[in-house]
């Protein structure tokens, strides 16, 4: 009807197609109130329900207990590589899990606010692979321990939360926030860019303990970069992301009306499984990761000539899936196929990559 296509973009990124058409509606005139959720007053009565609604339904869908406070910051998830270590370094140390790109930049921008302790990486493995818990090597003392939950541009995710004893863990899970139901009192504080998963850019949603907000920070801290600040405004100290926080509030009424994080979780499972279950059968293309790591949102892969990997981007635009072309650091292809993929889009993909197979 809108000739959409298959976007397999890792974010921005596909948004379901009910959030997009009650966007639509709500476009000119949202709820009578004569003006778009993009022209009203973030003070306004009207808006004021849609922020409110947006946080607890965060708190309904997720499943996020009332000792969490759900904030809704900007700056993206690089600002949290920034704002986690102002905020919760309280004697300076912290413990870092480099399991790609994003995980090391936080890693390297926690080490300008104190000491950054890398308690595991796999690098030397290519990130191929999420570390087991017998290889982190944590410190009792340390402020927090901080991970990446899905490495959007490796292809890999966490299968296990990481035992920390009393430590709080931190998790950037901008690639896989509501992807699957996520027991939300394994964590200190979690973190998401919406753009993938969740709605558009210019929206970071931060779900945080309460009793790790703090209101006595270093003076350099900027008061746009304090939880306590943010949280005692309800994310309203300043102009927030008015249009994203709504589009955020569709979403998540979306998940509701799907059957949850559950239901995702096994539409999820079953679009990776088709594809991952084709490639380990494909003579053509690989998956360099390991079975036990691979990621449900990101699937990598390639031929081993490049060529083929040039000609597979572009023959794949043309028929309709398209952003198909792999993350620089890795080469190849990355099919990202969060939330809002349906399993259709998986089928189209798949089918796609046999018939170029067989005529390769
Ligand atoms: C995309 C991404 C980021 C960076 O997000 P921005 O919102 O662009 O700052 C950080 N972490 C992960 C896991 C990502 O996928």
């Amino acid at each position: 009807m809108y000739n959409r296509i298959y976007n397999f973009a890792a974010g921005p990124s596909m948004l379901p197609l009910p959030v997009l058409e009650q966007a639509k509606e709500d476009l000119l005139n949202y709820k009578g109130s004569g003006m778009s959720v993009m022209e009203m007053s973030h003070r306004s009565k009207v808006y004021a329900a849609i922020i409110s609604e947006a946080e607890s339904l965060m708190h309904e869908v997720m499943g996020i207990p009332d000792d969490y406070k759900v904030l809704f910051l900007q700056g993206g998830a690089s600002l949290q590589f920034a704002m986690v270590p102002m905020n919760l370094m309280k004697t300076g140390k912290a413990d870092y899990v480099v399991t790609g790109n994003f995980s090391g930049k936080a890693y390297k921008e926690a080490a300008k606010y104190g000491t950054a302790n890398l308690a595991a990486t796999t690098k030397e493995e290519n990130f191929t692979r999420i570390p087991r818990q017998d290889e982190l090597k944590l410190d009792s003392s340390a402020d927090y321990v901080h991970i990446c939950y899905n490495n959007t541009i490796f292809g890999t995710k966490w299968y296990y939360t990481p035992e920390t004893g009393s430590v709080p863990l931190v998790a950037d899970m901008s690639s896989c926030i509501l992807s699957e139901p996520t027991d939300v009192t394994k964590f200190g504080l979690i973190y998401a860019g919406a753009q993938k998963n969740l709605a558009p850019a210019g929206l970071t949603v931060v779900i945080i303990r309460k009793d790790l907000i703090r209101e006595d920070l270093p003076a350099f801290v900027p008061s746009m970069c304090s939880y306590a600040l943010m949280a005692k405004n309800d994310s309203m100290y300043n102009t927030p992301p008015c249009w994203p926080i709504y589009m955020c509030k569709l979403g998540l009424e979306w998940i509701r009306s799907v059957g949850g994080t559950e239901a995702l979780q096994a539409r999820n499972i079953k679009k990776a499984k088709l594809l991952y279950d084709y490639l380990d059968a494909s003579k053509l293309f690989k998956n360099p990761v390991s079975p036990e790591s691979r990621s449900l949102m990101n699937v990598t892969f390639r031929a081993e000539d490049d060529e083929i990997n040039a000609r597979f981007v572009q023959e794949s635009t043309a028929a309709g899936l398209s952003n198909l072309k792999g993350h620089r650091l890795v080469g190849g292809m990355r099919a990202s196929i969060y939330n809002a993929m349906p399993y259709e889009g998986v089928e189209a993909l798949v089918s796609f990559m046999e018939k170029f197979e067989k005529n390769v």
